[in-house]
């Protein structure tokens, strides 16, 4: 099969549709997809009946409504196709009702409450914006979980809905420009993946990593990426035919997996698909996910999702390729050819500055998690603190269109958005600051604090509803203006002046930014427990309701589930660290004192005189951290047996960070030092050394 067949061949995309579908049916889902009209039921079940003799036709035998429950992970109910008939026969069978609803044994997948309160059952509902497609002999259709009251139960849901906030707001003032042949606006959206390998047969040596995906002990080792020769290093061939079949397998499910270089750190690579909807990004990613991991097995490879599966190493993150597009192809983000293209760039840039800096707390929360927590900070990781990062030329510009001066590059005339022309914004100035959290690039966003492990859905349903909300704000104020020109550039100049202070063009890291961030009124939230109940603030709740992306109990139930997830996690990797302290570390560091002690005495029976000052002193330390793992491991386990007693679920979070983590923080230091010194033959499970060595 050639490259151009392979691609796409398992999935049920425009070009099979228009090709077997009847005229009429294709038309009439054509523009359900295109333009968000309501899917007629007779149009479903020709659909259906279609989709099924496509898939069989590709050898499937099971279909399954593929949703994205709150777990974060996809989750599948396999149904045959097949349905009995009378006098024990068979017939293929696949309807539109099939197609078009499902009900799922939901109850057990996270609400929150929500259908515990309300009703029992969940439903899924086909989504067809996103093509169904082909994967284990399974037909997949792409669908949103909600329960029978109307709630979202699920991740795609609230995208939807933000996207759909978007495209109306975006067209309001698209109309108001002059753009009257614009029938949707879309989000696109263009996620970087980056991941760990690691040797399977080492990993399946540490339950830290098969339990909780990261180490949760290990030592630094003496080489690390400070040696550099990892980026666009050579990859192994091992590593490049896991590549190439992880390609193949993506492109024939229709992801444009795009480039793959390695990371910063060692093991670290990336992966990036070509830019496409909101929607479909976001179920590329998940897809993404799950074929990364399974061929990895494969290929004798463990592939690691965790944000930070090695301390002192780089994390991994999702940078988060953000913009908006007409159906005309115009990109809002793409700084224009003539002063009217400007203008319109201008004003959707400065939505964005002003919805970042509105809700830069709810952008924190889209993306915190107990994994996300080690990573943020640190290793050219983003910082917990929100800011924009736009290059010294595009500040430049704004600054001088705020201050009605002559931009810099000695222009004579008065900056006025409407007369003069931006010079194009050139990339290689926009793409330097590796840790800026919210990073404008040439002609879209890079939201880089999303962890590596997240579904993207969050981040986006935050981004979106947020620059909906100021674009509704900006076609409001446009509708009532007289003259159009003026009214876009006060707003321009108005929003630069009111919003600067989230633009930071600086280094994230510094002391001096944090204090200056402090100055400017800029959130400063470092972990999931701090960030969390911003979800729930009364200014957030009304926008995701103005929006109409989420409902108040929405909201409540999301952030019970949050704050659930985040004791699990850390809960599920003290007990991993417990288990192993006792089980292994604790046994390894006393067989090794009590073979430094076995020596010494043995050599001492040999000659009485020697001099053994040495092998005291190692036995000294040895013992002194088998004294110290052994409290260490006494007050961690009673720390985690007190967080049923911490309160309501916030208490547990804070319980979580303050005293579980704390005190797993303790126990590491202990057992590290411990590996450092003790025989590398008796140390129960691979070092960092080791796994951090492809070969
Ligand atoms: P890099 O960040 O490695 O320099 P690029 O900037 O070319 O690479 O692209 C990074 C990602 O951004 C890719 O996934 C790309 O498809 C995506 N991207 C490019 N343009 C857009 C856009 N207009 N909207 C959303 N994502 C985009
Ligand atoms: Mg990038």
């Amino acid at each position: 099969m050639s490259l151009q067949e392979m691609f796409g061949s398992l999935v049920f995309n425009d070009d099979v549709m228009r090709q077997r579908l009847p005229k009429e049916t294709y038309r009439a889902l054509y523009r359900t997809i295109a333009e968000g009209t309501a899917l007629d039921p007779q149009v479903a079940s020709v659909v259906a009946n279609t989709m099924k003799d496509w898939a069989i036709e590709k050898g499937a035998t099971h279909y399954t409504h593929w949703f994205q429950p709150m777990t974060g992970i996809t989750a599948e109910k396999h149904d045959s196709f097949l349905s009995p008939v009378e006098g024990g026969r068979a017939i293929m069978e696949f309807g539109g009702k099939e197609l078009v609803k499902g009900e799922p044994d939901a109850s057990s997948f996270p609400s929150g409450g929500l259908r515990a309160t309300f009703e029992a059952r969940g439903y899924t509902a086909w989504d067809p914006t996103s093509y169904a497609f082909i994967k284990d002999g399974t037909l997949c259709i792409p669908t949103a979980f909600c329960s029978y009251g109307g709630h979202a139960l699920d991740k795609k849901t609230p995208l939807l809905r933000s996207t759909e906030a978007v495209n109306k707001q975006a067209k309001r003032i698209l109309r108001l420009l002059g753009h009257l042949d614009v029938k949707k606006v879309n989000v696109t959206v263009g996620p970087e993946q980056e991941y760990f390998l690691i040797d399977r047969d080492l990993y399946m040596k540490r339950k830290d990593l098969i339990y909780t995906g990261r180490t949760l002990f290990g030592a630094r080792p003496p080489k690390g990426q400070e040696l550099d020769d990892h980026y666009f290093g050579n990859i192994k061939p091992r590593v490049a035919s896991y590549m190439r079949e992880v390609d193949e397998e993506l492109w024939r499910l229709g992801v444009s997996a795009k480039t793959e270089h390695n990371e910063v750190a060692p093991c670290q690579h990336e992966l990036a698909p070509i830019f496409t909807t909101a929607n479909l990004a976001t179920d590329h990613n998940q897809l993404t996910m799950e074929i990364m991991k399974r061929v990895a097995a494969k290929h004798g490879f463990a592939c690691l999702l965790h944000e930070k599966p090695f301390a002192g190493v780089n994390g991994s993150g999702k940078h988060n390729n953000w913009s908006m597009s007409t159906d005309t192809g115009i990109n809002l983000l793409e700084p224009g050819e003539t002063p009217a293209e400007n203008a319109q760039f201008l004003l959707f840039l400065v939505a964005v500055i002003q919805a970042v800096d509105e809700y830069q707390d709810l952008l924190r929360v889209s993306i915190a998690s107990a994994g996300n927590d080690n990573r943020l900070g640190g290793n050219e990781a983003p910082p917990y603190i929100v800011s924009m990062f736009l290059g010294d030329e595009l500040a430049a510009i704004l600054d001088a269109l705020e201050h009605h001066n002559a931009y810099v590059a000695g222009a004579k005339t008065d900056m006025n958005i409407g007369v003069r022309t931006l010079p194009r914004i050139p990339k290689d100035t926009t793409d330097r600051n590796r840790t800026s959290p919210f990073a404008f690039t040439g002609n879209k966003f890079e939201f880089r604090m999303p962890g590596s492990s997240m579904s993207i859905a969050e981040a986006n349903v935050v981004i979106n509803t947020a620059v909906a909300d100021v674009l509704m704000e900006f076609a409001d104020r446009l509708e009532q203006a007289v003259d159009i020109r003026a009214a876009v550039e006060s707003i321009v100049v108005d929003t630069i002046a009111h919003h600067k202070r989230i633009i930071f063009n600086g280094n994230n890291y510094s002391e001096a930014w944090r204090a200056e961030a402090k100055k400017r009124g800029l959130l400063d939230l470092p972990s999931t427990p701090d960030a969390l109940p911003c979800l729930i603030a009364e200014k957030n709740i009304a926008l995701f309701e103005r929006q109409k992306v989420y409902s108040r109990e929405e909201l409540l139930s999301r952030y019970e589930i949050l704050l659930e997830n985040y004791c699990k996690v850390i809960s599920i990797e003290a007990h991993t660290m417990l288990d192993m302290a006792n089980q292994e570390i604790l046994p390894a560091v006393m067989r090794y004192a009590g073979r430094v002690a076995r020596d010494g005495a043995a050599a001492r029976q040999m000659r009485a005189d020697l001099d053994l000052q040495y092998e005291e002193k190692l036995l000294g330390r040895l013992t002194a951290l088998i004294n110290g793992i052994g409290g260490k491991i006494g007050e961690l386990d009673e720390a985690a047996r007190g967080l049923d007693a911490a309160g309501d679920s916030l208490g547990k979070a804070r319980y979580c960070r303050d005293v579980i983590f704390a005190r797993m923080q303790e126990l590491r230091a202990l057992a590290d030092e411990a590996e450092t010194i003790t025989d590398k033959s008796l140390w129960p499970f691979p070092g960092y050394g080791e796994l951090l060595t492809t070969k």
